[in-house]
């Protein structure tokens, strides 16, 4: 008989956001009555706008066409669009061919471990999206969990909170291989400043650290002052890969498309290109992106798409703003939600499970437990922007009734 794979067997308890489903659906079950807002897993709710969409639909009608029929593309992804990445989000600071399309930045995060193998110590950021250590588990960088500091062994958490602003105190930690950082964090919704991601960098390279950079809410950021990638530090091309995502950009949590730049000039400690080891991992486990989800890459940067995805962003930006000062109205500590689309609330001395339970239970608003995302997120609660307007109007009107009483 088939042995099942012990690295799955070391992973503990259930992935965060099917857990917050099964909570959500057995208090439907018991409370039919009862009218759910989603306001957990950050997904867009926002319909495509219209040149965007209407590049979708013309992609899709070329396939049905003599002429204009394709299969297969590069595994690597079209070079038009490969392009436009390297020009409208890199200002040419790569070559389209340092850019790698894929269907999305979750297959990207556990895909990449794979170029290092498993004799790896992973870091991220504590709390952080979950996906980055459950992937490393799977690939085996881990012995087990320990229950007492609810810590997989042999990964560097690095606290992030409101005592340090967010961001690690590097001095003090164990320093990673490997170190996945998200700005704009989720969940905390933290974005590094230019100093903070210099010391970063800095720090990668006197340690020797590949930092895998998850920009997947760079597009949320509104403070100009703020850096929307880890390529903004000149020196990061030696240490840094980085992550994009359309999903949360332009609503393409559906369509599916991504990318990741992995510069020319990185480096595996025996001198051998990093670049070219991605290459061919990356077009041994994926085909290639979907042609019709990559034109409609291509309409998002263009100027038109550019526009219309600002509109999007702006709507979820004014959900989060609502959000906000309805904790801040009732003096709760309120952290993100101005350069990301998540809003981070402290409820002192409650465990989060607790608060998640107690806020679907008496407000029948879902939300995500802190804890979820590392033990750091504890006393935590993370509220998603992404909604309709009249839930979150909704949402906030039931929250600011429950917990002004
Ligand atoms: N990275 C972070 C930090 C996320 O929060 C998410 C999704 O919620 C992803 C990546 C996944 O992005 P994609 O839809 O491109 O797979």
């Amino acid at each position: 008989m088939v042995k099942r794979n012990p690295h799955v067997a070391k992973l503990h308890g259930n992935y965060l956001f099917p857990e917050i489903q099964r909570h959500s659906k057995a208090f439907v079950k018991a409370n039919p009555q009862a009218s759910l807002i989603h306001l957990g897993i950050g997904d867009t709710t926002e319909p495509l706008p219209s040149f965007i969409t209407n590049r979708l639909v013309h992609a899709a009608k070329q396939l049905g066409t003599e002429e204009g029929y394709t299969g297969y593309g590069p595994e690597e992804g079209h070079y038009s669009l490969r392009k436009a990445i390297a020009e409208t989000v890199y200002h040419n600071k790569f070559q389209p061919e340092e850019i790698f399309i894929s269907d999305g930045t979750n297959s990207d995060i556990g895909r990449l471990q794979i170029l290092f193998g498993t004799d790896l110590r992973l870091g991220v950021q504590d709390p952080s999206y979950p996906v980055y250590i459950d992937t490393g588990i799977i690939m085996g960088q881990s012995h087990g969990f320990d229950s007492s500091s609810q810590k997989y062994k042999n990964i560097s958490y690095m606290s992030c909170n409101p005592s340090n602003h967010f961001f690690p105190t590097l001095s003090e930690v164990n320093p990673p291989d490997l170190f996945y950082f998200c700005s704009p964090n989720n969940p905390t919704g933290a974005v590094a400043t230019f100093s903070q991601l210099r010391e970063l960098v800095q720090f990668a390279k006197k340690h020797r650290i590949i930092i895998v950079f998850d920009t997947a809410y760079a597009s949320y950021i509104q403070d100009p002052t703020l850096p929307r990638s880890i390529y903004d530090i000149e020196e990061a091309k030696e240490v840094a890969i980085e992550l994009g995502s359309f999903s949360k950009m332009a609503g393409f949590t559906g369509v599916r498309l991504g990318w990741s730049v992995v510069p020319f000039a990185l480096q595996f400690d025996d001198g051998h290109s990093i670049h070219r080891d991605w290459n061919r991992v990356h077009s041994t486990f994926f085909n290639g992106a979907s042609n019709i989800a990559q034109a409609g890459g291509l309409a998002i940067l263009e100027k038109e798409g550019q526009q219309e995805i600002q509109k999007l962003i702006r709507y979820y930006m004014d959900n989060g703003a609502l959000i906000q000062k309805t904790f801040e109205d009732l003096g709760y500590e309120v952290y993100g939600g101005k350069n990301a689309p998540y809003v981070w609330v402290r409820f002192p001395k409650k465990k989060s499970w607790e608060t998640f339970l107690f806020l679907l239970e008496k407000a029948h608003v879902v939300t995500t437990p802190g804890s979820g995302f590392g033990p750091s997120g504890e006393e935590f609660i993370r509220i998603s922007s992404f909604g309709k307007r009249k839930n979150i109007e909704e949402a906030a009107h039931r929250l600011h009734h429950l917990l002004s009483h």
